[in-house]
This record gives structure tokens, sequence and C-alpha cells, in this order.
């Protein structure tokens, strides 16, 4: 492709809508902070296009009263194109976050198409009436329940993931037959704007999917505070999301909250440490530990401590870091220069508190590395679960270990986190294993893996890592709102004993 600026517009009612203000945002390459597109700053007139766009369509029933069978034909369709676009999202998405394009190629493409495909086929099976087996109470009565849109969502997701999170919500939401404005974050917009155009051209109606970008601090507030969203879908930090779910109270919103984390990995003392060592790579490195369930505590069993540590510190040192857009790469830079020194100064304040870097702890520098935002995988030793640089959610390469010397309190150091998101189990003991993962604190627990996120199981958060689950039926019930249907069948319904108890019919 060529290296020439890509210019977007937002994609609202159907159409490369400009920006109402004319001004643009740019968007890098952060390995070489070179600009590789520029989208709309946009504005609160921007957001009520969309709103009024997404609204419309939904009023008009042009998506949800399609039958169950048009949606599902129309969600299969969009799956089979974005596997179709597949090489141009995945180079969009490495290109502007720093993912290896190794994974997005592979896993974030078929990441979204599976969620569109898995949403189609659960709601084909989903039983699209449920009829009340009462017996005849008060009178004969038929009571049924069915499930129907929201109506306007609004799905505002993070620069750590932008396809796969987008996905998450825009997949449920048009399964189940509303309409959506998805505002990504403002330093990887393209690939959901890239999505927009893929699904209309695959079969959308206008104003059923649409997107606008720009600043969250301005147009995302404005977003979740208007009365005409109905229900929003948030992934990014604890702080904003408790911003969300204060603004969305007004308007008793529904919401789903994706946060943050501090997930653990519990080592246990069976374990084998080659074994140990890869998935505490996979655990902390995938994304450069920029997802939101990394494993980023470390609990070892004290006895296996250096063991362990040095077969980790050997396998960072085989790792490729460099160009994301290269195949051989196995971590890419670090998403911004705002993220790059978050990460440096949680690394300063690690060593001020006394914990001692084992491996890394630098901006990786000379060659490739001046131009891009890079840090090297960094391994702290003599942590203590009271530190900030172990409570707080550092989004970066980074790995507090943490040992202990029973497996009772392994539990009680992985579960004393205000957060909730992610937790692992490394063990040969299947039994223990699962023992472990049932006393864990997580939406998600993974035994011998990580990372694990399927769009057939639900993900989301305990404690303040959020609520509600995306993926899966958990997700298609939290873009829909149930309603029962009651009739009463006497013949004679006036005569029906409700009112003649009640004394309304005499
Ligand atoms: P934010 O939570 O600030 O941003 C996430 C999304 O929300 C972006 O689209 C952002 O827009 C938007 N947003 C920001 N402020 C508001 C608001 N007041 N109302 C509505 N929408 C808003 O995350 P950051 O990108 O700033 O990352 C900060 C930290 O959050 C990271 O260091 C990490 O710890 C955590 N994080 C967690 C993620 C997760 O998956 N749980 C993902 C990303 C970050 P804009 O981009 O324009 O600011």
């Amino acid at each position: 492709m060529s290296n020439e600026i890509m210019e977007y517009q937002m994609f609202i009612d159907g159409q490369w809508t400009p920006g109402e203000s004319g001004e643009m945002m740019d968007v890098i390459n952060p390995a070489t902070r070179e600009i590789v597109a520029r989208v709309p700053r946009g504005t609160k007139g921007d957001v009520d296009k969309a709103l009024h766009s997404a609204r419309s369509t939904f009023e008009a029933g042009i998506w949800a009263n399609q039958s169950i069978d048009e949606r599902v034909e129309v969600l299969g369709n969009a799956a089979m194109a974005v596997i179709a676009n597949k090489d141009r999202l995945a180079y969009l998405e490495s290109l502007t976050s720093g993912a290896t394009i190794r994974r997005t190629g592979f896993v974030d493409v078929m990441s979204v198409a599976g969620s569109l495909a898995m949403s189609a086929v659960i709601l084909k099976q989903m039983p699209s009436i449920e009829h009340a087996i009462c017996p005849p109470w008060v009178a004969p009565m038929h009571s049924y329940a069915v499930r129907e849109p929201i109506g306007v969502c609004a799905g505002i997701t993070p620069w750590n993931f932008p396809m796969i999170l987008a996905a998450y919500k825009f997949a449920p939401a048009l399964a189940m037959g509303n309409s959506i404005v998805m505002k990504p974050a403002s330093i990887t917009p393209v690939t959901t704007l890239e999505l927009a155009k893929i699904l209309f051209d695959a079969g959308l109606p206008p104003g059923v999917f649409n997107v606008v970008t720009g600043p969250g601090s301005s147009m995302g507030n404005y977003l979740v505070s208007h009365p005409e969203v109905d229900k929003i879908g948030f992934t990014g930090s604890t702080e904003v999301g408790r911003q969300i779910a204060h603004l969305a109270a007004d308007g008793i919103k529904r919401v789903t909250l994706e946060l943050g984390g501090k997930s653990p990995l519990i080592v246990l003392d069976d374990a084998d440490i080659e074994m140990a060592s890869s998935m505490t790579l996979l655990a902390f490195l995938t994304h450069s530990g920029q997802v939101c369930e990394s494993g980023t505590r470390l609990l070892i069993p004290r006895k296996m401590q250096d063991q362990l540590v040095d077969a980790i510190i050997d396998k960072i040192k085989k790792l490729n870091i460099g160009n994301q857009m290269d195949l051989a790469t196995d971590l890419g830079p670090i998403a911004s220069q705002e993220q790059l020194n978050t990460i440096m100064n949680y690394v300063q304040i690690g060593k001020d508190a006394g914990a001692q870097i084992a491996y890394g702890g630098n901006r990786l520098s000379g060659g490739i590395y001046d131009n891009g935002f890079f840090f090297e995988p960094t391994v702290f030793i003599n942590c203590n679960n009271k530190m900030q640089h172990v409570r707080e959610e550092i989004f970066g390469p980074v790995q507090c270990v943490l040992p202990y010397d029973d497996l009772d309190e392994a539990i009680a150091i992985a579960n004393d986190s205000p957060y909730g998101l992610g937790g692992g189990v490394c063990s040969t003991n299947t039994t223990r294993a699962q023992q472990v993962a049932k006393r864990m604190r997580t939406g998600s627990v993974w035994i011998n893996t990580w990372h694990i996120l399927r769009p057939d199981v639900p993900f989301g958060g305990y404690k303040e890592s959020g609520y509600g689950r995306e993926n899966c039926y958990h997700a298609l019930m939290a873009y829909s709102e149930v309603k029962h249907v009651c009739q009463d069948l006497t013949p004679d319904a006036k005569n029906s004993f409700i009112y003649t108890f009640l004394g309304f019919n005499r």
C-alpha cells in the first residue's frame, strides 16, 4: 500500500461525511511517528447528525423490523466481507496501533468476522419467543416473552484492539436490530471507519452503523449523555468508565463497561518451569502488555522464584522487538508517546518503592528504536502487593513478581485487587488448577494459557473491571430488552375472573 497520508471522513447515514468544523486530527504510525492518516475532529454537531440518522433509521424499523433470517443473512455477508478485506484491515490496524501484523492478519480480523458470524448463529438459535407454561392463573392467560432491540447504542472503544473491541459492541447490537454510533479512540480510528463502509456494502441499511471521530473528553462525553442514546457499550480506563456510569445514570441508560485490570497469574508448585515461563510471556507481553486482561502480577512459590525468573528472562532475550509490519516481529511499539510516558513513570514508581529490576526497565534506543515508542520487556522482583506499580494498571510490558509461601496466601494476594478482569493458573494438575480457578474473583480464568477470548464465551469483569458481559448470548441479551405480552383468553374477556374478583365489571 502507498505511503500517502490517507484522508478520512466520518461515516454517517451510509455516506462519508466531512466533519462540521473542517478540522482534522493526525493518526501516526507509533513505530516511526510518521503521519499516516487524518480524520475529522468531530464536534457535538457531528454527534447530533449521527444520532439523528441512527434514531430515524431505528424508528422507521428499517433494520429493527427485518426478520431474523434477513438480519442473519446480512451479518453473515458482513463476516465474509471482513475476511475478504483482511489484508487491508490488518495492515491499517497494525500501522496505526502498533500491533504486530502476524497477529492482526490472523487473530484480529478473524475475531471481527467471528463476532459477526457468532452473533448471527446465536440469533438464529435463540428462541425468538418464550411461551410461559403456566397453568391457568386467575383466568386462562397466554403469556409470552420476546426480545426487542433497545434502540440507539453508542459504542466507545480504546486504542489497544480497535477492531476487535468495536466488533464486541456492534455485532450483538446489530444482531438484535439496534442502530449504533461508534466513537473509536482518537489515535486509532481508521479501521472502525473502514469497517463501517465494509458492513454498509455488505447490506446494512444506511444509518444503522455510523462512526464519528473526535476527542472523547468533549465529543464522547456529549455522546453518552445524549438523550437519543439508549445503550452505551464502553471499553477503556476505569476512570472514564466511572464517569460514563455517572452520566448514564441520569438517563437510566443501559451500560456495559469493560474496564481496567491487574490480572494475577498463580504458578502452582507442581508447574513445569518451561510451561510457566512461556505462559508468563504470553500473559504480560502480548501486544507489549497493552491488554486490559494482561497477566501482570506473577505469583510464584518462593522456592521456584529464581529458576522461573531466569527462564522468563531467557525467553525475553530471544524476542524480536521492532517494526510491527514485519512478520518476524514478536513485539511492536507502544501505541503512543503518552502511553510510553505512563509506563516509564510506573517503572520509576516501582524503583522508588524498592522493587528491583531483574530485566529491562528502559526505553529502547538506537537504530529504528529512536523513531518510535519502544520499551523493553521489564521484570520486577522484590515486589509486594501494596506497591503502587503492583496495584495499578500500567498497560505496558511490565511484570511484577510476588513470591508466596502457601496457596491460600497466593489466592488472597491474587484477589486483593480493586480489579477482577482476568486471572490464570499454571499447573500440571487439572483438579488443583480448577479448584484455584474457582476461588479467583475474576471474569475470566485461563489454565495454562492466556488471552483466549472467543465470540462464543462471555468476557467481562468483576469489581472495578466493569459490569455486563461481551460476546456470545450474554452480549445479545445486553443489547436487547425483554417484553412480556399477556392476553386474557376468557371467551368473554369482560367477564373474566380478574374483573369479577376485583369488582371492576359490575
Ligand atoms: P480512555 O478510557 O481515556 O479512552 C477510551 C475511549 O474513551 C477513547 O475512545 C476515548 O476517546 C474515550 N473517552 C475518553 N474520555 C471520555 C469521556 N469523558 N467520555 C466518553 N468517552 C471518553 O483510555 P486511554 O486511551 O486514555 O488510556 C488510558 C488508560 O486506560 C491506559 O493507560 C490503560 O490503563 C487504560 N485502558 C484500558 C483499556 C481496556 O481495554 N480496559 C483500553 C485502553 C486503555 P479519545 O481517544 O478521543 O480520548
